[in-house]
Protein backbone atom coordinates (compact mmCIF):
# COMPACT_ATOMS: atom_id res chain seq x y z
CA UNK A 1 0.00 0.00 0.00
CA UNK A 2 0.67 3.63 -0.26
CA UNK A 3 1.93 6.01 2.41
CA UNK A 4 2.63 9.20 3.65
CA UNK A 5 5.33 8.51 5.87
CA UNK A 6 7.11 10.78 8.82
CA UNK A 7 10.29 9.67 9.12
CA UNK A 8 11.65 12.81 10.63
CA UNK A 9 9.69 15.18 12.84
CA UNK A 10 10.26 18.77 11.08
CA UNK A 11 10.91 17.02 7.16
CA UNK A 12 8.03 16.81 4.71
CA UNK A 13 6.08 13.43 4.75
CA UNK A 14 8.05 10.75 2.23
CA UNK A 15 5.34 8.87 0.03
CA UNK A 16 6.53 4.72 0.95
CA UNK A 17 5.03 1.63 -0.78
CA UNK A 18 4.67 -0.59 2.36
CA UNK A 19 3.32 -3.75 2.97
CA UNK A 20 -0.38 -4.02 3.77
CA UNK A 21 -0.83 -4.48 7.40
CA UNK A 22 -2.48 -7.71 9.33
CA UNK A 23 -5.14 -6.88 11.76
CA UNK A 24 -4.07 -8.31 15.09
CA UNK A 25 -6.33 -9.24 17.93
CA UNK A 26 -9.30 -7.35 18.29
CA UNK A 27 -8.44 -4.83 15.50
CA UNK A 28 -10.06 -4.42 11.99
CA UNK A 29 -8.15 -3.10 8.62
CA UNK A 30 -9.75 -0.50 7.23
CA UNK A 31 -9.84 0.58 3.44
CA UNK A 32 -9.22 4.23 3.71
CA UNK A 33 -11.66 6.64 1.81
CA UNK A 34 -10.54 10.18 2.76
CA UNK A 35 -8.76 11.22 5.84
CA UNK A 36 -8.97 14.31 7.58
CA UNK A 37 -5.88 16.43 8.07
CA UNK A 38 -5.91 17.96 11.84
CA UNK A 39 -3.74 20.88 13.36
CA UNK A 40 -2.46 18.06 16.03
CA UNK A 41 -0.67 16.21 12.81
CA UNK A 42 1.03 19.50 11.81
CA UNK A 43 2.11 20.10 15.44
CA UNK A 44 3.33 16.31 15.20
CA UNK A 45 5.00 16.80 11.92
CA UNK A 46 6.43 19.98 13.26
CA UNK A 47 7.67 18.13 15.83
CA UNK A 48 6.20 20.61 18.49
CA UNK A 49 4.59 17.81 19.88
CA UNK A 50 7.47 14.96 19.54
CA UNK A 51 6.27 11.96 18.03
CA UNK A 52 6.64 8.63 20.39
CA UNK A 53 7.58 6.64 17.37
CA UNK A 54 9.49 7.15 13.99
CA UNK A 55 8.49 6.27 10.93
CA UNK A 56 4.97 7.47 12.03
CA UNK A 57 1.92 7.71 9.96
CA UNK A 58 -0.03 10.57 10.95
CA UNK A 59 -3.87 10.98 10.54
CA UNK A 60 -6.61 10.17 13.22
CA UNK A 61 -10.02 11.36 10.98
CA UNK A 62 -10.12 8.23 9.06
CA UNK A 63 -12.76 6.80 7.05
CA UNK A 64 -13.50 3.49 5.40
CA UNK A 65 -14.56 0.24 4.58
CA UNK A 66 -13.78 -2.47 7.29
CA UNK A 67 -11.07 -4.58 5.05
CA UNK A 68 -9.92 -7.40 6.92
CA UNK A 69 -11.06 -8.22 10.66
CA UNK A 70 -8.18 -9.98 13.02
CA UNK A 71 -8.52 -12.63 15.38
CA UNK A 72 -11.75 -12.15 18.17
CA UNK A 73 -13.56 -9.32 16.28
CA UNK A 74 -17.06 -10.09 16.51
CA UNK A 75 -18.69 -6.13 16.57
CA UNK A 76 -17.85 -5.61 12.66
CA UNK A 77 -18.38 -6.99 9.12
CA UNK A 78 -16.03 -6.63 5.50
CA UNK A 79 -17.65 -4.58 3.86
CA UNK A 80 -19.30 -1.99 6.74
CA UNK A 81 -18.40 1.73 6.83
CA UNK A 82 -16.18 2.77 9.74
CA UNK A 83 -14.60 6.55 10.96
CA UNK A 84 -11.58 6.35 13.46
CA UNK A 85 -10.99 9.24 15.83
CA UNK A 86 -7.92 10.18 18.30
CA UNK A 87 -8.79 7.56 20.86
CA UNK A 88 -7.06 4.40 19.62
CA UNK A 89 -7.37 2.30 22.20
CA UNK A 90 -7.61 2.35 26.34
CA UNK A 91 -6.64 0.04 28.90
CA UNK A 92 -10.40 -0.20 30.90
CA UNK A 93 -8.75 -0.83 33.69
CA UNK A 94 -7.14 2.36 35.21
CA UNK A 95 -9.47 4.50 37.84
CA UNK A 96 -10.00 6.94 35.54
CA UNK A 97 -11.31 4.26 32.67
CA UNK A 98 -13.53 2.74 35.27
CA UNK A 99 -15.48 6.44 35.71
CA UNK A 100 -15.62 6.99 32.41
CA UNK A 101 -12.85 9.43 31.73
CA UNK A 102 -11.01 7.39 29.76
CA UNK A 103 -10.14 10.42 27.66
CA UNK A 104 -7.70 10.73 30.35
CA UNK A 105 -6.36 7.25 30.52
CA UNK A 106 -2.53 7.08 31.32
CA UNK A 107 -2.34 4.27 28.88
CA UNK A 108 -4.24 5.51 26.02
CA UNK A 109 -3.06 5.19 22.82
CA UNK A 110 -3.62 7.57 19.81
CA UNK A 111 -4.36 7.16 16.49
CA UNK A 112 -1.74 9.01 14.12
CA UNK A 113 0.18 9.33 16.97
CA UNK A 114 0.74 5.58 18.96
CA UNK A 115 -0.96 3.88 16.48
CA UNK A 116 -0.22 4.38 12.85
CA UNK A 117 -3.37 6.22 11.07
CA UNK A 118 -5.42 7.52 8.11
CA UNK A 119 -2.57 9.07 5.61
CA UNK A 120 -2.73 6.09 3.57
CA UNK A 121 -4.60 3.47 1.38
CA UNK A 122 -5.11 1.35 4.53
CA UNK A 123 -5.07 1.64 8.33
CA UNK A 124 -5.72 -0.96 11.35
CA UNK A 125 -7.72 0.02 14.28
CA UNK A 126 -8.60 -1.42 17.45
CA UNK A 127 -12.73 -2.50 16.62
CA UNK A 128 -13.71 -1.25 19.67
CA UNK A 129 -12.67 2.11 18.71
CA UNK A 130 -14.07 2.40 15.50
CA UNK A 131 -17.75 3.68 15.16
CA UNK A 132 -20.58 2.85 12.24
CA UNK A 133 -20.92 5.82 9.69
CA UNK A 134 -23.97 6.34 7.37
CA UNK A 135 -23.16 4.15 4.10
CA UNK A 136 -25.10 6.80 1.76
CA UNK A 137 -23.10 9.73 3.21
CA UNK A 138 -20.42 11.10 1.53
CA UNK A 139 -17.00 9.95 3.13
CA UNK A 140 -15.22 13.40 2.13
CA UNK A 141 -17.54 15.37 4.28
CA UNK A 142 -17.62 12.60 7.44
CA UNK A 143 -14.14 13.07 7.29
CA UNK A 144 -13.35 16.00 9.74
CA UNK A 145 -16.49 14.88 12.10
CA UNK A 146 -14.05 12.34 13.15
CA UNK A 147 -11.91 14.98 15.06
CA UNK A 148 -13.18 18.45 14.85
CA UNK A 149 -16.59 17.06 15.61
CA UNK A 150 -15.53 14.27 17.66
CA UNK A 151 -13.44 16.72 19.78
CA UNK A 152 -15.12 19.37 19.60
CA UNK A 153 -18.43 17.94 21.10
CA UNK A 154 -17.00 16.94 23.89
CA UNK A 155 -15.84 20.82 24.63
CA UNK A 156 -19.54 21.28 23.65
CA UNK A 157 -21.15 18.89 25.55
CA UNK A 158 -19.72 21.20 28.44
CA UNK A 159 -22.21 24.49 27.36
CA UNK A 160 -24.96 22.27 25.84
CA UNK A 161 -27.25 23.13 28.63
CA UNK A 162 -26.33 27.22 27.84
CA UNK A 163 -28.70 28.77 25.00
CA UNK A 164 -26.35 31.25 24.27
CA UNK A 165 -22.47 30.74 23.41
CA UNK A 166 -19.58 32.48 22.15
CA UNK A 167 -16.78 30.49 19.72
CA UNK A 168 -13.46 32.11 19.70
CA UNK A 169 -11.92 31.27 17.12
CA UNK A 170 -14.06 29.79 14.18
CA UNK A 171 -12.14 27.34 12.27
CA UNK A 172 -12.28 23.53 11.50
CA UNK A 173 -14.30 22.47 14.97
CA UNK A 174 -16.32 25.70 15.53
CA UNK A 175 -18.21 25.56 12.20
CA UNK A 176 -19.18 22.06 12.53
CA UNK A 177 -20.51 22.88 16.18
CA UNK A 178 -21.91 26.02 15.28
CA UNK A 179 -24.37 24.08 12.77
CA UNK A 180 -24.89 21.46 16.05
CA UNK A 181 -26.03 24.64 18.15
CA UNK A 182 -28.01 26.14 15.34
CA UNK A 183 -30.28 22.48 14.89
CA UNK A 184 -30.95 22.35 18.72
CA UNK A 185 -32.25 26.42 18.77
CA UNK A 186 -29.04 28.09 20.03
CA UNK A 187 -28.24 31.35 19.12
CA UNK A 188 -23.90 31.86 18.74
CA UNK A 189 -21.59 34.79 18.72
CA UNK A 190 -18.12 34.02 16.52
CA UNK A 191 -14.94 36.02 17.73
CA UNK A 192 -12.23 35.82 14.64
CA UNK A 193 -8.02 37.20 14.57
CA UNK A 194 -8.65 41.06 14.60
CA UNK A 195 -9.11 42.12 10.81
CA UNK A 196 -10.04 38.77 8.96
CA UNK A 197 -12.61 40.06 7.22
CA UNK A 198 -12.86 36.64 5.66
CA UNK A 199 -13.35 34.37 8.99
CA UNK A 200 -15.98 36.88 9.67
CA UNK A 201 -18.08 36.33 6.61
CA UNK A 202 -17.44 32.68 7.04
CA UNK A 203 -19.12 32.63 10.40
CA UNK A 204 -21.89 35.27 9.15
CA UNK A 205 -22.78 32.85 6.80
CA UNK A 206 -22.58 29.58 9.29
CA UNK A 207 -25.09 31.82 11.51
CA UNK A 208 -23.31 33.82 13.72
CA UNK A 209 -25.94 36.00 15.30
CA UNK A 210 -22.88 38.74 15.66
CA UNK A 211 -19.85 38.16 14.81
CA UNK A 212 -16.49 40.34 16.00
CA UNK A 213 -12.48 40.62 16.33
CA UNK A 214 -11.72 38.81 19.55
CA UNK A 215 -11.20 41.98 21.31
CA UNK A 216 -14.66 43.17 21.28
CA UNK A 217 -18.05 43.40 23.04
CA UNK A 218 -20.21 40.95 22.47
CA UNK A 219 -23.94 42.99 22.00
CA UNK A 220 -24.81 40.78 25.06
CA UNK A 221 -23.39 38.77 27.66
CA UNK A 222 -23.01 34.93 27.10
CA UNK A 223 -23.93 31.35 28.99
CA UNK A 224 -21.55 29.52 27.45
CA UNK A 225 -18.38 29.68 25.50
CA UNK A 226 -15.55 27.94 23.81
CA UNK A 227 -12.04 28.92 23.07
CA UNK A 228 -10.55 27.20 20.39
CA UNK A 229 -7.60 30.11 19.31
CA UNK A 230 -4.28 28.56 21.04
CA UNK A 231 -4.39 32.08 22.87
CA UNK A 232 -4.49 32.48 26.76
CA UNK A 233 -4.85 35.80 26.62
CA UNK A 234 -8.50 35.04 25.45
CA UNK A 235 -9.45 33.95 28.98
CA UNK A 236 -9.94 37.18 30.44
CA UNK A 237 -11.05 38.60 27.35
CA UNK A 238 -13.97 35.75 27.14
CA UNK A 239 -14.49 36.33 30.89
CA UNK A 240 -15.54 39.81 30.49
CA UNK A 241 -18.38 38.97 28.42
CA UNK A 242 -19.63 36.31 30.25
CA UNK A 243 -22.59 35.95 32.38
CA UNK A 244 -22.08 35.14 36.46
CA UNK A 245 -22.24 31.37 36.27
CA UNK A 246 -21.47 31.05 32.99
CA UNK A 247 -18.91 28.43 31.50
CA UNK A 248 -15.76 28.89 29.98
CA UNK A 249 -14.12 25.68 27.91
CA UNK A 250 -10.83 25.33 26.48
CA UNK A 251 -11.18 23.05 23.32
CA UNK A 252 -7.30 22.94 22.02
CA UNK A 253 -4.16 20.96 23.43
CA UNK A 254 -2.18 24.33 23.09
CA UNK A 255 -2.52 27.85 25.04
CA UNK A 256 -0.06 30.15 25.26
CA UNK A 257 0.68 31.78 28.95
CA UNK A 258 -2.83 32.66 30.39
CA UNK A 259 -1.90 36.22 31.54
CA UNK A 260 -2.55 37.65 34.90
CA UNK A 261 -6.02 38.59 35.56
CA UNK A 262 -8.23 40.34 38.36
CA UNK A 263 -10.26 38.06 40.20
CA UNK A 264 -13.93 40.14 39.69
CA UNK A 265 -13.80 38.05 35.97
CA UNK A 266 -14.12 34.91 37.14
CA UNK A 267 -16.12 35.35 40.59
CA UNK A 268 -20.08 35.03 40.46
CA UNK A 269 -19.57 31.41 40.16
CA UNK A 270 -18.04 31.40 36.30
CA UNK A 271 -15.98 28.26 35.60
CA UNK A 272 -13.21 27.84 33.30
CA UNK A 273 -12.60 24.05 32.37
CA UNK A 274 -10.01 22.27 29.72
CA UNK A 275 -10.62 19.73 27.36
CA UNK A 276 -8.66 16.50 26.40
CA UNK A 277 -8.71 14.02 24.29
CA UNK A 278 -12.66 12.51 23.97
CA UNK A 279 -14.40 9.19 25.14
CA UNK A 280 -16.57 6.99 22.98
CA UNK A 281 -19.27 8.58 24.72
CA UNK A 282 -18.68 11.92 22.98
CA UNK A 283 -18.54 10.39 19.64
CA UNK A 284 -21.81 8.20 20.38
CA UNK A 285 -23.43 11.58 20.90
CA UNK A 286 -21.92 13.28 17.91
CA UNK A 287 -22.36 10.60 15.67
CA UNK A 288 -26.13 10.08 16.96
CA UNK A 289 -26.96 14.30 15.85
CA UNK A 290 -24.39 14.90 13.30
CA UNK A 291 -26.79 12.95 10.72
CA UNK A 292 -29.65 14.49 11.97
CA UNK A 293 -28.75 18.05 11.56
CA UNK A 294 -26.55 16.70 8.99
CA UNK A 295 -23.24 18.28 10.05
CA UNK A 296 -21.83 19.76 6.70
CA UNK A 297 -18.06 20.61 6.41
CA UNK A 298 -16.27 22.99 4.47
CA UNK A 299 -13.92 20.83 2.82
CA UNK A 300 -10.45 21.23 0.58
CA UNK A 301 -9.83 18.10 -0.73
CA UNK A 302 -6.07 16.90 -1.61
CA UNK A 303 -4.92 13.61 -3.25
CA UNK A 304 -3.19 11.39 -0.39
CA UNK A 305 0.29 12.32 -2.12
CA UNK A 306 -0.21 16.14 -1.77
CA UNK A 307 -0.32 15.59 2.17
CA UNK A 308 2.77 18.12 2.25
CA UNK A 309 0.86 20.55 0.66
CA UNK A 310 -2.40 19.91 3.27
CA UNK A 311 -0.15 20.66 6.03
CA UNK A 312 1.07 23.85 4.14
CA UNK A 313 -1.64 25.38 4.01
CA UNK A 314 -2.97 24.82 8.00
CA UNK A 315 0.37 25.74 8.81
CA UNK A 316 0.10 29.25 6.49
CA UNK A 317 -3.72 29.83 8.03
CA UNK A 318 -5.10 29.57 4.35
CA UNK A 319 -7.69 26.84 4.59
CA UNK A 320 -11.32 27.76 5.07
CA UNK A 321 -12.54 24.67 6.84
CA UNK A 322 -10.74 21.42 6.79
CA UNK A 323 -8.18 19.55 4.97
CA UNK A 324 -9.12 16.11 3.37
CA UNK A 325 -6.64 13.31 1.57
CA UNK A 326 -8.32 10.86 -0.73
CA UNK A 327 -6.16 8.40 -1.38
ZN1 LIG B 1 -7.42 16.25 15.52
ZN1 LIG C 1 -7.21 3.40 31.50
Amino acid sequence: MRAMTLREAKRPLVLEERPLPEPGPGQVRIRVEASGVCRTDQHIADGELPPPRLPLVLGHQIVGRVDALGPGVENRKVGERVGVGWLGWTCGQCKFCRRGEENLCPRARFTGYHLDGGFAEFALAFADYTYPLPEAGDPVKMAPWMCAGLTGFRSYRFVRDKNLLGFYGFGAAAHLLAQVARFEGKRFFAFVRPGDEEAKAFAREMGAQWVGDSTEAPPEPMEGAIVFAPVGALIPEALKHLEPGGTLVLGGIYMSPVPEMPYDLLWHERKIRSVANLTREDARLFLEIAPKVPVTPEVEVFPLEAANDALDALRTGKLRGSAVLVP
